[in-house]
């Protein structure tokens, strides 16, 4: 079968609990990245050929590395750091100015109105962006207000020109309706995360065949493993309830034919490791109502579609970058057979076979 895909991770280097954390901002850049060398060989090794990491400039290094040879890793498409606005979901507004100005530098940045938004745009392509990431929306948490949009149509209309006058796409974290809309209304390429579609946000994604990439583990996650990880009560029923929202709203989207595509949100241990990435597909299909076929599909061809490598990878075919997984067991069958790397037998990335990560890994050899 084709190499898998995932849409949006974030190669951070985390291995902290993100619910005590915050965000992975209480470390070195250094750390975090040398960690991000062994979770990109995670990621291959199970089977995720690209991988596309939505937001920090770790994922910018790490893609070099690889595609120079000097580590084993996906196919990476990085955007640098994502841009967000003055007071919303990546300016933190609950944690001091200053503070979060020294810290914020390797992950996000600001910018408000169009030409702040211009600029922006271009210095994250001058540091090697392969495409940009803004945000339209807060998140679930008790600072950002859901019922607003976090930019306007016009904003994100001038990301969007931007980007397409260096050739790249553009992706919208957006977690609400009002979010929703404005990413779509300003022509973003795809739409990440995409809770709460109305029949208006479903219209606007088939008129312009915009991509939904939806994210079901990291909430599922948050819920399941957030208790014994330390994290609250609230946090954790505010995680259920937007599991809920989210798979409801995906349900409709998918059924009214707007094009979807896989991905985790998959930000680091402990609750969401690198490597584990198709508990995706497993949720498409349990949570859902996909079958295991319809799951793959969004997994590689559509992926591939909606990042603009469907020329390259996403289907096995001649001319292409015969990105390959050789696998025991027939995932049509039983879709649980693609989580468990002892079932990925060979791994080929560019017509290539991957060095694998063994059985035991690092871990189990330091203890
Ligand atoms: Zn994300």
């Amino acid at each position: 079968m084709p190499g898998l895909i995932d849409a949006h991770i974030h190669l951070w280097g985390m291995k902290d609990n993100l619910l005590t954390s915050g965000i992975p901002v209480f470390e070195d850049s250094m750390i975090q990245a040398i960690r991000g060398v062994m979770d990109v060989w995670k990621l291959i090794d199970a089977g995720f050929t690209t991988v596309r990491n939505a937001g920090c400039i770790h994922a910018i290094h790490l893609r070099n590395a690889i595609n120079e040879g000097s580590i084993i890793g996906p196919r990476i498409l990085a955007c640098g750091r994502s841009i967000g606005r003055t007071g919303g979901h990546v300016d933190l507004p609950h944690v001091p100015l200053e503070w979060w100005d020294s810290k914020r530098n390797s992950i996000t940045r600001l910018a408000d109105g169009v030409a702040e938004i211009r600029k922006a745009v271009r210095e994250e392509l001058r540091g090697g962006a392969d495409f940009i990431k803004i945000m339209t929306s807060g998140c679930p948490r008790k600072d950002d207000d859901l019922t607003r949009a976090e930019m306007s149509p016009d904003e994100v209309r001038a990301v969007v020109d931007e980007a397409r006058l260096a050739g790249v796409r553009t992706a919208a974290h957006a977690q609400c309706t009002a979010g929703v809309k404005n990413a779509l209304l300003g022509g973003v390429d795809t739409v990440e995360h995409g809770f709460a579609l109305d029949e208006e946000c479903i219209d606007l994604f088939l008129k312009q065949k915009t991509y939904l990439i939806t994210t079901l583990s990291i909430y599922y996650n948050f819920f399941t493993k957030g208790p014994g990880a330390g994290a609250q009560e609230s946090a954790v029923n505010l995680a259920r309830k937007w599991w809920e929202v989210n798979v409801e709203s995906f349900k409709r989207a998918y059924r009214a034919g707007v094009k979807c595509g896989l991905a985790t949100d998959c930000l680091g241990e402990p609750m969401f490791p690198m490597g584990d990435n198709a508990l995706e597909l497993e949720l498409f299909v349990d949570q859902v109502g996909l079958t295991p076929l319809e799951a793959i599909v969004c997994a590689t061809r559509n992926n591939a579609e909606a990042l603009g490598l469907a020329d390259k990878v996403g289907t096995l075919e001649p001319g292409k970058c015969a990105d390959v997984l050789v696998i025991d067991g027939d995932p049509l069958e039983d879709i649980t057979i693609l989580r468990n790397k002892k079932n990925i037998v060979t791994v080929f990335k560019n017509g290539a076979e991957v060095p694998r990560l063994g059985p035991i890994g690092v871990r189990g050899i330091n203890g």
